[in-house]
């Protein structure tokens, strides 16, 4: 799929029943639905987005709590597509924090001209299917609609945050805030006593610029994760230059590497090497910049058990070292999963907060939160005083997004009721009994290295849509045997993942959402094997669409 489709003259897609005011709606200005905008309107067709926020960035619009920042190299995560904007933007930092990022999205809105089709505070509240005209309703909140042929959702897999299921949240008087609603306004922890409630890659970059400079800060942690340093640097003026002309051989490297990021396993097991070779390997995988530890580390360390409780103890070595007093950095071990098996947060001096007089680590696993009172909260055997609670607690993840709008497809069937017993879909992109409807980053679909992921399938919907335009088709749906095929795919891509054995949101666990069940949440195969199946769909005339 290449971009020279941007150039087509396009035209109006053929109409059926009563007028339409759109070609498409995109439900989202995040990554994916800016790229989607971008690309449908290169082709001609009339696209509306629609926004909840303000502003563009989706997940970095939203994520502008402390500490926000890339844990992917800022360079393979920029959008690859366009070479001017890529000559033209430059990265300050290996790992950018969220101000630059959201910049740098704003940066792409100006460029590529994208807001002037976009229509911000417009929360969409439900979508509906009409059989006989073969259109969707789309249907903010506020009660405006917008009739279209064609719905792309671009919602995003971790955008709909949960707050803990405690009694009392409501009567706190002191400030709160969940992370993934951080409010615009600059927040101070200056001469404040402060709680943060958990500990995943959110909490873990919260705590360490809370740390900075709190009165106190007080971190509640249930289950505790395996960090790895970043290892974030700056990228200084006179090493661009030498980037940007490695943005071939990046992205190249991207396409390659089973979830898109820059790094590649060893092909050795780590059961075959000495123990001196291997410590020396994970000596320096822990002294790197980024996610080699976790994807670039032996290829067995996610799938033996030996391995990775090997690598496992070299990890917890290195927090006994770093920790000082051995309780806490006891506390700090996971001794529920291994290494690698739950997203690994990456960290800058996150072990060493715990060294800081002003910080203390309770354990909210034996001791939990029963109660948020008016003055902090209280656990079974203490009560805590705090000027500001941050809920780091999560997202309702992959389907949650989905679950917040009332979807609806062929015979008012809702997407909610299709998906009681976990997703179920075509690569990803479709659902059956659900035409003319596109998913960016839904479930089952390729995530890891996000950005390289929805250039993918942004292209692969643009070209079923073409494909449409240019033979008058005016529905795509595909089909309960393809669903069937490719749900099967999903689940034996994860067969003997350690990280399919492990509650977290990749699993589709939060307790948060009252979802306590594993299901088959994500595509955990590579993303080469994805893309190589998409590619084959599309070389076959899209077989196992069903048009009309
Ligand atoms: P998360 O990984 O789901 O972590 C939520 C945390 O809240 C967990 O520690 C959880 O504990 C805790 N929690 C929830 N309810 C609680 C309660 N009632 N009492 C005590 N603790 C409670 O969510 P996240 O940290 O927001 O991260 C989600 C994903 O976003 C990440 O895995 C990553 O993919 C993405 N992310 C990316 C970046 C980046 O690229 N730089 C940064 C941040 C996040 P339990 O584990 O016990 O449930």
């Amino acid at each position: 799929m290449s971009d020279t489709a941007l150039q087509d003259p396009g035209g109006p897609i053929p109409s059926s029943g009563s007028a339409l005011d759109y070609d498409v709606v995109i439900v989202g200005a995040g990554i994916s639905g800016m790229y989607q905008l971008h690309k449908l309107r290169g082709l001609g067709f009339k696209v509306l987005v629609l926004e909840a926020g303000t502003g563009v960035g989706g997940t970095w619009y939203w994520n502008r709590y402390p500490g926000a920042r890339f844990d992917s190299e800022s360079y393979s995560y920029a959008y690859s597509f366009d070479p001017e904007l890529l000559a033209a933007w430059n990265w300050s930092e290996h790992f950018a924090a969220q101000p630059e990022t959201e910049r740098y999205l704003n940066f792409v809105a100006d460029k590529l001209d994208l807001r002037r089709d976009i229509r911000f505070s417009s929360r969409v509240a439900a979508a509906h299917y009409e059989d006989a005209g073969r259109a969707w309703t789309v249907t903010l909140d506020s009660g405006e609609r917008y009739r279209c042929r064609f719905m792309i959702t671009a919602i995003g897999p971790l955008s709909a945050p949960t707050m803990p299921r405690i009694p009392g949240i409501e009567d706190f008087k002191g400030q709160s805030f969940h992370t993934g609603l951080w409010p615009k306004e600059p927040v101070s922890f200056e001469g404040k006593r402060v709680a943060v409630v958990g500990t995943g890659a959110t909490g873990v970059q919260t705590i360490q610029e809370v740390a900075k400079t709190a009165k106190t800060l007080t971190v509640f942690q249930r289950r505790p994760n395996w960090c790895a340093p970043l290892h974030n640097a700056k990228i200084s003026p006179e090493e661009q230059p030498a980037l940007k002309a490695r943005y071939p051989e990046i992205f190249q490297r991207c396409r390659e590497t089973f979830a898109c990021f820059l790094h590649t396993p060893d092909p050795r097991s780590a059961l075959e090497v000495s123990d001196t070779e291997r410590e020396a390997f994970w000596e320096r995988r822990y002294n790197e910049p980024g996610f080699g530890i976790w994807q670039g580390n032996f290829r067995d360390v996610m799938i033996d058990r030996t391995a990775n409780r090997m690598l496992s103890d070299f990890v917890a070595r290195k927090i006994r070292e770093r920790v000082k007093d051995p309780k806490t950095a006891e506390l700090l071990i996971p001794k529920d999963h291994g290494f690698g098996t739950r997203r690994v947060p990456l960290e800058t001096k996150y072990y060493e907060v715990f060294n800081q007089p002003n910080v203390r680590l309770v354990d909210a696993l034996s001791t939990p939160i029963e109660r948020i009172t008016p003055a902090g909260l209280e656990t079974g055997e203490e009560a805590f005083e705090f000027d500001m609670i941050i809920y780091a607690t999560g997202f309702d993840a992959i389907t949650g997004s989905f679950d917040r709008i009332d979807i609806r497809g062929e015979g008012g069937k809702t997407l909610k009721e299709r998906w009681k017993g976990g997703p179920e879909t075509f690569l990803g992109m479709m659902v059956e009994g659900f035409p003319n409807m596109f998913m960016l980053v839904g479930p089952h679909t390729a995530l890891g290295n996000i950005p390289r992921s929805i250039e993918y399938n942004v292209e692969w919907v643009a070209d079923v849509m073409r494909h449409m335009r240019d033979r008058d088709i005016t529905y795509a749906t595909t089909t309960p045997e393809a669903v069937a095929g490719w749900t099967e795919t999903v689940r034996k891509a994860g067969e003997g993942l350690l990280s399919n054995e492990v509650d977290s949101w990749m699993t589709g666990v939060n307790r948060n959402a009252g979802k306590t069940e594993r299901i088959l949440a994500r595509y955990s195969g590579s993303a080469v094997a994805y893309r190589a199946r998409c590619d084959a769909v599309a070389a076959a005339g899209y077989s196992e669409i069903r048009f009309d």
